[in-house]
């Protein structure tokens, strides 16, 4: 099945953007820069309430092969759209610049009224303008994007290429970002740019991921811990399953549960829901239920217990010996918890976390914002045939498209090719 990892593929990718930035611009580009997906483990919808996560960075990037100009114009061509966006560095100001008064410290901010350009690129120009607003001396350049994170799947194809043009415009340009402010840049430009009100999860993953672990963040301090996790030496692996329904369609989904969370905790009178302990959530649940109502409740309830189960789910993978169904019965509880409190599950990921888990997976669960895209198992090797025949036929049972299969292989984050 197409779940052994094709190792060839980094190079040919990296020699596919050299080449086709020389195709595109008539030069040799001073460099690659790669920048991976994710996949977020356990701890949904948690990231803006200043709760935990647990991603990993996976082996599917975005690369971004440029060099600089010698001009003010940046030059952004993506392959898979074949789509080119050119832009005047100078003209990248206007709104949220000059005099802003916004708080440069706060991660989640209103988006600009009027970007100069909006779709797809407005991710790597909102990069660009970002940096710009943050002083760092942003050059002219040429950039070949191409990626091998598929679009809208929840596996953050958006976060990749945000990392992946921050390291390359900072590559031809001549200076550094640490990984925190290449993280937290980038999130800001997808927030205030791009217009997408997400938390710092996807862009953490994408710039801190480490070959073989997840990572534990702690969102309210930005802390990573890389955690070993070794599904190997199990004999198991993370199957992603991407039920290839764009979650494009729940937009408004997301931002309607993050203001929900964010006046659940105006009432309650704390900063954010992370400050809601176990403890306390049936007094807050019955608080919240008479105050606004039972969903805002309900979704109370997710992101209290979702943390929870983060610290959990950690604290099993420091055991020995490692209890995989101690760790997949987590997975399932956060995925009845994002089904049925905060409902930003789908048809299709149900359907797949109740038929891999039916074939024999430990667990599995919904995987990023929801509303579609993909859904992860936890499985054994020996039955990973069978996990996957029997996912298959249960969409075309029901009409639904053919899913697509890959390992979850946790993998380095945003770097340089050498
Ligand atoms: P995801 O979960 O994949 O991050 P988003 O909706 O956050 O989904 O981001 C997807 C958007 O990011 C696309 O609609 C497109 O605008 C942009 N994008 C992602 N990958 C690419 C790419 N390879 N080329 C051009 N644009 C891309
Ligand atoms: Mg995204």
């Amino acid at each position: 099945m197409a779940v052994s990892l094709d190792t060839g593929s980094v190079a040919s990718t990296v020699d596919g953007a050299r080449r086709g930035f020389h195709e595109r611009f008539g030069s040799e580009p001073a460099g690659v820069w790669a920048a991976p997906g994710r996949v977020n483990v356990i701890g949904e919808h948690t990231d803006y309430n200043d709760g935990f996560v647990l991603p990993m960075a996976i082996d599917r990037a975005c690369y971004a092969a440029a060099a600089p100009r010698q001009d003010r114009t940046l030059r952004v061509y993506a392959a898979q759209l074949d789509e080119t966006v050119e832009i005047s560095l100078d003209a990248l100001v206007g709104p949220g610049s000059a005099g802003d008064s916004r708080d440069a410290a706060d991660p989640a901010m209103a988006p600009l009224a009027e970007p100069a350009v909006r779709g797809w690129a407005g991710y790597p120009v909102g990069v660009a303008w970002i940096l710009q607003q943050a002083g760092f001396p942003v050059g002219g350049a040429d950039v070949y994007l191409t990626s091998t994170v598929p679009v809208g799947s929840g596996l953050s194809s958006s976060a990749a290429l945000e990392c992946a043009t921050a390291l390359a415009l900072a590559g031809v340009s001549g200076f550094e970002l640490t990984t925190a402010e290449l993280a937290r840049h980038t999130q800001r430009a997808e927030n205030i740019y791009a217009g997408v009100p997400c938390g710092p999860l996807d862009q953490m993953s994408s710039a801190f991921g480490q070959d073989g672990s997840v990572l534990y963040i702690d969102t309210r301090s930005g802390e990573v811990r890389p955690q070993p996790f070794d599904l190997a030496a199990e004999n198991a692996l993370l199957l992603i399953i991407d039920t290839r329904v764009s979650h494009a369609h729940g937009e408004n989904g997301y931002a309607d549960r993050r203001s929900a969370c964010e006046r659940a905790a105006e009432f309650l009178g704390v900063a954010a829901l992370r400050d809601v302990s176990v403890a306390e959530l049936p007094e807050s649940f019955a608080k919240v239920s008479v105050g606004l109502g039972e969903t805002f409740a309900r979704r109370l309830r997710h992101v209290v217990t979702e943390d929870a189960r983060v610290e959990q789910f950690v604290e099993i993978l420091n055991q020995e010996p490692l209890s995989l169904p101690r760790l997949g019965h987590r997975m399932m509880q956060s995925h009845a918890s994002l089904r049925d409190d905060y409902e930003v599950s789908a048809p299709e990921l149900d359907l797949a976390v109740a038929t891999a888990v039916a074939a024999g997976a430990h667990g599995a669960r919904m995987t990023g914002g929801g509303f579609g895209g993909s859904a992860i198992a936890l499985v054994d090797r020996d039955l990973l045939d069978d996990v996957r025949a029997a996912v298959v036929a249960a969409f075309a049972e029901h009409g639904y498209t053919e899913p697509q299969f890959f390992p979850a292989v946790a993998s380095a984050g945003a770097h340089r090719i050498p």
